[in-house]
């Protein structure tokens, strides 16, 4: 197996754009080639796209504080003041929600509620902060004396190219313990333990190549923040990388089959990019005031 970190400009396989694909072709369309569209005009397409959502921003809120928990506990080790953790809670919820557009705004007029945001977000949080693998990660600090080696929410996706397919993952926290590395990854939203499992794997892959590290000495770990805290754990074998890769490069040739140039990411015209007949993803999705 070929295996480099070199950038190229090929299509990128990624957990969350071979959803995209598989979910609606012509809203994968908007949302990777906009500017391939030959009707509607780019800025209102990307006005689209930019449209937030509460479950989106509580997500987001909620990955940025934890961000900066764990980037506290890489400098200090002394206890979390909770008011002011939760002043500060509230401030980013205000800042995000006054200025960006929402969904439910754009399409059904409904006034974003900053106190029903940070309802949810409160309940995530202290779900972090008061389970027990919270406590094990800052307990398990001490003797890590590793902590300037932990990856916490990285800006940009981690990229790597395996036999010339290019692969994007981001994990929310890596770091690593005695001879293992621990990946972990928050969630607010349902539990879809299927979809998570194979995005498990997926880090999984990314970091037994970038770190070099055998497989056997990583662990994957989902977890659950609402309404209560739950987690899922994966550890595989070697044998499963392969079967791994071999779905990766299926899937990343389905998407090739809508471009004209492989190498240049060139689509084919709008046209061949279904609509979806599942109008259940209409519902929730940026686009229906210029699909229909
Ligand atoms: S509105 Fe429906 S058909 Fe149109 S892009 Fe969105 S999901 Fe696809």
């Amino acid at each position: 197996m070929n295996i480099t970190k070199k950038k190229q400009l090929t299509l990128g396989w990624s957990i969350s754009r071979y959803d995209k694909f598989i979910n609606c072709k012509r809203r994968y369309f908007y949302d990777y080639y906009s500017k391939f569209d030959l009707e509607i005009p780019l800025d209102k397409i990307q006005r689209l796209k930019n449209l937030t959502s509460k479950a989106l921003e509580i997500g987001n809120i909620v990955h940025m504080i934890i961000k900066t928990i764990l980037k506290r506990y890489q400098i200090t080790n002394q206890p979390i003041n909770m008011d002011k953790l939760f002043q500060y809670t509230f401030n980013v919820i205000k800042k995000n929600c006054t200025t960006k557009m929402f969904f439910e705004t754009h399409y059904y007029h409904e006034k974003i509620i900053l106190t029903d945001i940070y309802t949810k977000v409160k309940i995530c949080l202290n779900n972090f902060l008061n389970s027990k693998r919270f406590k094990w990660i800052i307990n398990n600090k001490v003797i890590m004396s590793k902590n300037h080696q932990w990856i916490i929410d990285p800006e940009g996706y981690g990229d790597l190219i395996i036999s010339n397919y290019k692969i994007f993952c981001k994990v929310d926290f890596l770091f690593p313990l005695d001879k293992k590395l621990c990946i972990i990854d928050w969630k607010t939203g349902k539990k879809i333990k299927t979809k998570h499992y194979k995005q498990l794997i997926v880090y999984l892959l990314w970091a037994h190549i970038s770190f070099k590290q055998n497989v056997h000495n990583i662990v994957s770990i989902v977890s659950y923040l609402y309404p209560q805290y739950d987690e899922q754990i994966v550890t595989i074998t070697k044998d499963y990388i392969g079967q791994l890769m071999k779905v990766i490069i299926s899937e990343t040739q389905q998407m090739y089959k809508y471009l004209i140039d492989i190498e240049t990411n060139i689509p084919k015209p709008k046209e061949n990019f279904q609509l979806t007949t599942n109008r259940f993803h209409c519902k929730y999705c940026n686009y229906k005031e210029i699909c229909f």
